[in-house]
């Protein structure tokens, strides 16, 4: 029997790193989500599709990032898009990063209701570092399919398994299903008609608003001369994926910067960075 004399949680490196992100950033945490009456996964509908992204996933951010895009062509306020951006950034600073790994079968549905959410052990939210920035995406969002799409989008480019590329897509088209839509922060929830037999319809706004393109087109940019030229675009192959990767590792090919060695943290500092646009 030992004595357990550390501090609780100060063998968590992730818990002394949420304390000063939280400092730092007022976010939304896994479980400020849970236990918040007015989150977002505790006001959507028991049974309504939801799509929870987690900091530890490489591509939440960008994702998040994406979601500022779609909703901000709807029209949602300058407020939710902060609040987005503040979850955004959080999720950039948190320490542990990976791909996103396919759930072992059967052990949790493709498409997860927020009550599975809420509730499931091994939902996100509960699997989740407590203090984890999170970011929960529900299908009355009239964005949520096109956002879910572009995750899966994302994730295959970097990587993830075929089977979690797949059931991102499942979601995205049970998100589609639903048809009860709203703009974040512009309208409200809309309750589901009640069909004769007793079951809840379908019903509620559908918007035909347009709907924005995904941005596929892969550019390197120069921090140094802001200089930037095509590299790439769909389909990203094992090649085209490693060739971008390469020229990114290199100089400027206007201005000839070149990377740096941070002397203090011993990383090395690109001079370029890739960016997706439409076109
Ligand atoms: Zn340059």
């Amino acid at each position: 029997m030992t004595t357990d004399t550390v501090p609780a949680g100060a063998k968590d490196p992730l818990d002394a790193a949420a304390r000063e992100l939280r400092a730092r950033i007022r976010y939304v945490s896994a479980r400020d989500e849970l236990t918040a009456p007015d989150s977002t996964i505790n006001k959507a509908a028991a049974d309504e599709p939801v799509f929870v992204l987690r900091a530890r996933d490489l591509v939440a951010s960008m994702t998040v990032e994406y979601w500022e895009f779609c909703a901000r062509n709807r029209g949602t306020p300058d407020d939710k898009l902060e609040r987005a951006d503040r979850q955004r950034r959080a999720m950039e600073a948190w320490l542990e990063k990976r791909l996103p790994q396919p759930t072992p079968a059967g052990e949790m549905p493709t498409v997860r209701t927020a009550h599975v959410e809420r509730n499931h052990p091994h939902s996100v939210l509960r699997s989740a570092h407590p203090e984890e920035p999170v970011f929960a995406i529900v299908a009355s969002d009239s964005v949520a399919q096109e956002v879910v799409e572009f995750w899966a989008f994302m994730a295959e480019r970097n990587g993830a398994k075929p089977a979690k590329v797949d059931a991102a897509l499942h979601v995205a088209r049970a998100m589609a299903a639903w048809t009860s839509k709203r703009v974040v922060g512009l309208q409200e929830r809309k309750p589901r008609p009640v069909l004769s037999d007793g079951s809840a319809g379908g019903g509620g706004v559908v918007l035909s608003a347009h709907r924005p393109r995904h941005r596929m087109v892969t550019l390197i940019r120069c921090l140094a001369c802001d200089h930037s030229e095509k590299v790439g675009e769909p389909p990203y192959s094992e090649d085209l994926l490693a060739s971008i990767a390469e020229t990114c590792e290199g100089g400027c090919p206007s201005c000839g910067a070149q990377p740096t060695m941070d002397e203090a943290t011993g990383l090395a500092r690109r001079v370029l960075t890739t960016v997706m646009v439409e076109e």
